[in-house]
């Protein structure tokens, strides 16, 4: 079976990439520092722990597995850790990703499918979002992720490296089996936190400004569910073995919805309102970030089944309900 080395596979998104991946015949082999991931989320093929920061330690696992790709999800995350400790997110995103792409040159593993994001376009109000738009990050998360972007860029002019970027726009949901899910600790996505907040997890939401320029005030975001978002990742990985090399998409649904909106859907799904109040501006949001581009569609065949809101919202309330992680 051929092995796909995947960074942060122990994460929300990696973990759902490993049942991906084994589902559609590879196998998995998470490499994880555990620091924002979860040992018990590794269900889909082994762990390898270890920290991108670490060279050697890639060398000897890149030796011991031979991948025939990388699918790389490790990073740090948080929009608004990023412009307090911008420090961490160009040391553990960009150094980190920089050891990765030399250490698969050193073993001759040239194809990864890389985690990028809709923050590298920064706040660009009525602009379609495609893939040919200026990037423009506003904060260190989108800034160190289009840094790797173009390291992937230069290592592909020196050394050949194919690379499938995504540019994700907001992930939700869980696996519909809630075998793996979304949990992080400190928790600071929106869904999830409205999931805390109507089970009483946490006394009330903050909703992080309702001065911004949208019809009700609040940020509107493109969610896309993580079983649309992971299959993307498969047939962007087939597209690399088959010698079509690398590409950039953008995964998104290309509709927007508001913080209201979602609060919204997960009254309606769950029955019960969101308690909640109105705080300040979050420090690096952008007022509006919604995916214009077809292209996952046209060129990989991308059928997105589940991502609607409230399918997205209804995957999560069941993993928030029945499923964790405690190690
Ligand atoms: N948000 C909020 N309160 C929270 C967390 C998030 O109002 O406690 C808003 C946030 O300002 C943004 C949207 O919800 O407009 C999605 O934020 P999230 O952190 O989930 O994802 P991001 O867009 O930062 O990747």
């Amino acid at each position: 079976m051929q092995k796909v080395l995947v960074t942060g596979g122990a994460g929300y998104i990696g973990s759902h990439a490993c049942k991906a991946l084994k589902a559609a015949g590879f196998e998995p082999v998470t490499f994880d520092n555990l620091r924002t991931g979860w040992r018990e989320a590794v269900k889909f093929g082994t762990l390898e722990e270890g920290d991108l920061l670490d060279r050697a330690r890639l060398d000897e696992v890149f030796a011991k597995h031979k991948p025939v790709a990388v699918m790389h999800f490790a990073a740090l995350s948080q929009v608004g850790e990023s412009v307090q400790e911008p420090g961490l997110y160009w040391r553990n995103n960009t150094g980190g990703s920089q050891n990765l792409i030399e250490a698969m040159i050193a073993a001759d593993c040239k194809r990864i499918v890389f985690s990028s994001t809709c923050a590298t376009y920064g706040d660009q109000d009525n602009v379609v979002l495609d893939e040919e738009t200026p990037q423009f990050p506003i904060n260190a998360y989108g800034k160190s992720k289009r840094a790797i972007e173009e390291m992937l860029e230069d290592f592909g002019v020196s050394d050949g490296i194919e690379a499938v970027i995504f540019r994700y726009f907001n992930v939700a949901g869980a696996d519909p089996e809630a075998e793996v899910g979304e949990f992080h600790r400190p928790e600071t996505h929106l869904i999830p936190l409205i999931l805390d907040a109507i089970d009483g997890k946490r006394a009330a939401l903050t909703v992080f400004g309702e001065d911004y320029d949208t019809p009700d005030g609040t940020c509107i975001r493109d969610y896309v569910h993580v079983m649309d978002l992971v299959d993307a990742h498969v047939l962007g990985l087939r597209r690399l073995l088959s010698g079509d090399g690398g590409r950039i998409f953008n995964l998104g649904t290309g509709k927007g919805f508001s913080v209201r909106e979602v609060m919204d859907v997960a009254e309606r799904v769950t029955g019960t309102p969101v308690p909640h109040d109105v705080g300040a501006r979050r420090a690096g949001d952008c007022t509006k970030l919604v995916s214009g581009s077809e292209r996952a569609v046209t060129e990989l065949g991308w059928r997105p089944e589940r991502s609607t809101l409230e399918q997205m919202v209804e995957d999560a309330w069941r993993w928030h309900k029945t499923g964790h992680y405690d190690s």
